[in-house]
């Protein structure tokens, strides 16, 4: 799955890509991409002949801000998420579509931005201008603090984990929580700040709290910089950041010996998602 660092690259792609892509012409292939009030026919009577403008990231969505090409006047909104699959191809010229292709964006020039998804979770969204897309989608509007915005610092995080029986690992991978802290990075950052990811959240002291707040935004940081991953990369490896999976303290090393202590990685489920640690270095 995509998580905040593959996200922010595709971000960047997609900027870099499409500057000033004015889109010519929208095919909707997959009506349940289309997750804005009145599926794919108003998707592409409104986004059509517009621009896209720039490209900014809210935990794992990918928001566009559309213009209009005569007074580059603000159109509204595409907003996409990828869920487990979705990436984005660009080509140059025409191509026949692969099977798992959803929606294709057409400039003038024949150029083509392609959506595919092969488990077919991804979704995207249409938003008037009248409307913030937080006030459209659910899962936007719930999302807690950016990992690397003020909002998100010790006293904040002390704060949301004080009631919280739930571990620390699930309260990591908490959209409501943190934005776009997936599985990898919960993970590499408990080991970082030395935390059992079974513990209590509201156990946490507060060095431990602090720990956790630098280690994530440290580890998020590095894995951004590395490029998060190519999205080819990132589905041949079923999740694991090209990049960032050959450096994991304990992702995806279940079993191998800590590079720290020389302990055996451990590799459990915690609310469902395979979950790893040192039990020597994290306490
Ligand atoms: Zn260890």
């Amino acid at each position: 799955m995509p998580e905040l660092p593959e996200v922010e690259t595709v971000r960047r792609g997609l900027e870099d890509r499409l500057k000033l892509f004015q889109v010519e012409d929208i095919e909707v292939l997959s009506e349940r991409t289309i997750s804005s009030e009145g599926g794919g026919d108003v998707f592409i009577q409104n986004i059509k002949g517009l621009v896209l403008g720039s490209w900014s990231r809210r935990g794992k969505y990918l928001i566009c801000y559309l213009q209009s090409l005569d007074n580059c006047e603000h159109a509204g909104w595409l907003v996409v998420h990828l869920r487990m699959t979705g990436q984005f191809k660009w080509l140059n010229s025409a191509r026949i579509p692969c099977s798992h292709t959803r929606v294709r964006f057409w400039n003038r020039k024949g150029n083509e931005i392609r959506f595919i998804d092969t488990r077919n979770f991804g979704q995207m969204w249409w938003i008037s201008p009248d409307h913030l897309p937080k006030e459209k989608i659910n899962g936007l509007m719930k999302l807690g603090p950016e990992p690397f915005s003020n909002e998100f610092n010790p006293v904040y995080l002390k704060n949301s984990l004080r009631h919280r029986k739930r571990s620390i690992k699930a309260s990591l991978l908490d959209q409501s929580i943190v934005a776009g802290a997936g599985n990898i990075y919960a993970d590499e950052s408990l080991f970082e700040a030395g935390i059992i990811p079974t513990k209590e959240s509201r156990n946490l002291n507060e060095i431990e709290i602090t720990r956790l707040c630098k280690s994530l935004t440290r580890v998020l940081k590095i894995s951004i910089g590395k490029g998060g991953t190519t999205f080819k990369d990132f589905r041949d490896l079923e999740g694991i950041n090209g990049h960032y999976g050959g450096q994991a303290w304990v992702y995806g090393r279940g079993n191998k010996s800590c590079k720290k202590c020389g302990s055996t990685i451990i590799k459990n489920k915690i609310s469902g998602r395979g979950t790893h640690w040192c039990p020597n270095c994290q306490k």
